[in-house]
């Protein structure tokens, strides 16, 4: 199956390759993963943010991306009276904060939204680049976030960790680092520039010191084979219990000791 932009987000792709959304759903509850990607479960999602995220990313895309998303939500982006809703004129800020600054538009240079397909670690991937320089051997990622200080305590990492670690951004940025290295055959360095949903909204070029990546992969590589496994049925998937899936599909087994509430 070619990959594009049509296509890459179908069902039939995520059988077919193996993403970091789909690694990062699998890692935080394989029941709830398996039940998505077989379509008998959908998460609720906030539509709103969702298309807030999709509205900012396809400005910087190219301007017939951008036209082609506001006439596909017109509904949801458009008031009855005609004028945007509140989180669109939000969006609108967050574009201008990041349009307006130069080091960004220094860095934002490149082939947008790059569609890429590649092995690594035994399985095959996909991966979609927001911005990939190949001259200059770099990509960057745009990222929507609440605040740029927000700490997360994290029990991956047993300490506080930032809004990167927290949405495994550094994992992603190691795969799509790894993928285009291999299809570029050259070295590549990631950058992340975040916009934050604060008025005004705060931004930030972020660089990534490359030991992050070590522990992120070998964690990968470690837990990758246990999540194909259940991904093609070899293996029964494990229920998180805490989940949205879960809650819905609990039964009690017996008792739980005070202190297993906050271990679980
Ligand atoms: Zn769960």
């Amino acid at each position: 199956m070619k990959l594009n932009k049509q296509n890459y987000y179908s069902n039939e792709a995520d059988w077919q390759y193996m993403s970091v959304s789909q690694f990062k759903d699998f890692q935080k509850c394989e029941a709830a993963a398996l039940a998505k990607l077989k379509e008998e479960w959908q998460p609720t999602s906030n539509p709103v943010a969702l298309l807030v995220g999709n509205y900012v990313h396809s400005y910087f895309e190219s301007n017939e991306a951008h036209e082609e998303f506001i006439s596909e939500n017109r509904n949801s982006i458009l008031k009855r009276d005609g004028s945007e809703r509140a989180e669109f004129i939000q969006a609108t800020d967050m574009i201008e904060a990041l349009e307006y600054d130069n080091f960004f538009n220094f860095v934002y240079q490149g082939q947008k939204e790059l569609i890429l397909t590649g092995s690594f670690l035994g399985t095959d991937w996909k991966a979609r680049i927001d911005c990939f320089n190949e001259a200059k051997g770099y990509f960057v990622d745009l990222k929507t976030t609440r605040s740029l200080s927000q700490r997360y305590w994290s029990t991956k990492y047993r300490s506080y960790v930032s809004f990167v670690e927290e949405y495994g951004y550094v994992l992603q940025m190691g795969v799509y680092k790894a993928l285009l290295e291999q299809v570029y055959d050259k070295e590549v360095t990631p950058y992340i520039f975040a916009v934050t949903k604060e008025s005004p909204p705060d931004i930030a070029g972020i660089e990534i010191h490359p030991t992050r990546f070590e522990f992120e992969l070998a964690l990968l590589e470690k837990e990758l084979p246990r999540i194909l496994a259940v991904k093609y049925g070899e293996e029964k998937p494990t229920m998180c219990g805490k989940c949205e899936y879960c809650r819905g599909h609990k039964q009690l087994r017996g008792f739980i000791e005070i202190e297993d509430l906050l271990n679980r």
